[in-house]
């Protein structure tokens, strides 16, 4: 719109009047707004605390009348959107091999080295997969950084004779975000909630690796809660780190959800709602409703298997674990595939991800490593080792995986709150053992020098902290897991 525009110099006049002549009605409308944003944070404002405290128990027995119906393969890769859509070919981007930006050395995520790591020889000739199409002149460029690099251009040139063994199984294309993507290719898509202002809608990267071979779709999804960075840093690696033609099944990423949470520091959405509250979403229903219907409407429905990465909440802490229904026969099992991680029960509550997913059908679960706002880099190592050794498990990828401990340590957990307002001192660490009736840490009033110290209610191990910070009565400030029995499905 134009300020020449005859509606760009009235809209200003009728705010002027409106606020004139009803000033009342527009600090009414202004306190509510404040109430309604202050309702909306205080709601969502213990959710690492309220996914434990609001789960079911934890069963001894399987609970046989839940069961994870698994999407078929061939009906989940089917492309949702309708057929009048044009579909189009993914440019392959290799994604060991784009020039990093100014400044970074390099994606290499253990070495941080700038060289490129030779690929070790193959043991046999892989069957390349069907380029052809590759090359098409119509191939959009959402990267305008994407080459087809030369190998590629020199597989297209031979498609002509195709190389395959007509004995090994070979995958197929997928199709997300009317995109196709062939198998044996990586790209980088973006998806967009068509939330948009004036045409401008904000667009969040998806990085996919379709593998030459069929196999699983595992989804792993970060930055839902915008301050929590861990997460994207996990997805980077994992993602960056995977080669198409090794790869059996596909592996979608979404580092950063919550691209308006990112950019602003915050765990919420723009409109101060919890993204992880709202799904699998509404298309009519307030701006958290649609973005959660759109991401899984576009997305998640692919998959088969999702990782949904989060950390501590509001200046906690967390030991890197899994939050899972063990309830659920198929999450018992897919966690095991889980190097080093802990494990621990939480049926979770409605609105989430994971519990979103469940119902559909796919098995999921959330994984928590440190805390926001930061990046650390233990943490990091913890979840990309964790996501390597599922692949792994999954006969995803096969790269001699090195096991920590062969069963994961399963986890029964209660939260500790402050009794008493003050300045929290811990007596305690993240994963320090713990022994019933010990002080974890003490409250002191910074005024009155009254001092109260925070007992363990029974032994276990500290599985997530707040740390050392100004609390008030009711803040939830120790996790503590008690080590569970899980009985076998069999
Ligand atoms: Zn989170």
């Amino acid at each position: 719109m134009s300020m020449n525009h005859p509606l760009s110099r009235l809209v200003p006049r009728i705010l002027l009047a409106s606020l004139l002549y009803c000033l009342p009605c527009t600090l009414a409308l202004a306190e509510s707004q404040l109430e309604f944003e202050e309702a909306e944070t205080e709601a969502a404002d213990d959710e690492n605390v309220e996914d434990i405290e609001s789960s079911k128990p934890l069963r001894k027995n399987i609970d046989n009348t839940r069961k994870i119906s698994h999407p078929d393969q061939a009906e989940a890769s089917e492309d949702p959107e309708p057929s009048s859509k044009t579909t189009k070919i993914a440019p392959h981007i290799d994604l060991k091999e784009l020039a990093p930006p100014p400044g970074v050395q390099s994606f290499s995520p253990e070495t941080g080295a700038s060289e490129t790591t030779e690929p070790e020889p193959e043991p046999e000739p892989k069957p390349k997969p069907k380029t052809t199409t590759e090359t098409t002149p119509e191939a959009p460029h959402d990267e305008g950084t994407a080459t087809v690099s030369d190998d590629q251009a020199a597989s297209a040139e031979s498609a002509d004779e195709p190389n395959i063994d007509p004995t090994e199984e070979v995958a197929g294309a997928i199709t997300l975000l009317g995109t196709e993507i062939m198998p044996g290719t990586s790209t980088r898509l973006s998806w967009s909630s068509g939330m948009q202002i004036a045409g401008l809608s904000q667009s969040t990267p998806v990085l996919v690796v379709n593998g030459s071979k069929p196999g699983p779709t595992l989804c792993l999804t970060g930055a839902i809660h915008g301050d929590e960075l861990n997460g994207i840093e996990i997805v980077r690696r994992t993602l960056y780190d995977l080669e198409p033609e090794k790869l059996a099944g596909q592996v979608i990423g979404v580092p950063i959800v919550n691209l308006q949470g990112f950019q602003q520091g915050s765990r919420y959405l723009s409109d101060r709602r919890d993204l992880n509250r709202h799904f699998p979403g509404n298309p009519t229903g307030n701006l958290a409703d649609r973005i959660a219907y759109s991401l899984f409407n576009e997305i998640i429905s692919h998959c088969t298997m999702l990782v949904d990465i989060h950390t501590g909440s509001l200046k906690r802490t967390n030991l890197p674990q899994l939050r899972a229904d063990m309830n659920i026969a198929e999450v018992r099992t897919f966690v095991k595939g889980f190097d080093r991680m802990a494990v621990v029960h939480s049926s979770g509550t409605g609105g989430m991800l994971r519990t979103a997913a469940l119902d559909a059908g796919i098995i999921a679960v959330s994984m928590e490593s440190g805390e926001s706002l930061r990046i650390q880099e233990k943490q990091i190592k913890a979840g990309v080792n964790s996501l390597n050794s599922l692949m792994e498990k999954q006969n995803m990828i096969s790269r001699l995986f090195v096991w920590g401990k062969p069963e994961p340590v399963y986890y029964d957990s209660y939260w500790i709150r402050a009794e008493h307002a003050g300045i929290l001192f811990s007596k305690k660490k993240l994963g320090d053992r713990v022994i019933k009736g010990q002080v974890l840490g003490i409250v002191t009033d910074p005024i009155t020098n009254a001092s109260h110290a925070i007992h363990a209610r029974a032994t276990g191990r500290i599985i997530g902290m707040a740390v050392d910070q100004v609390v008030m009565a009711g803040f939830a400030a120790y996790h503590i897991g008690a080590e569970t029995e899980i009985p076998d499905e069999e």
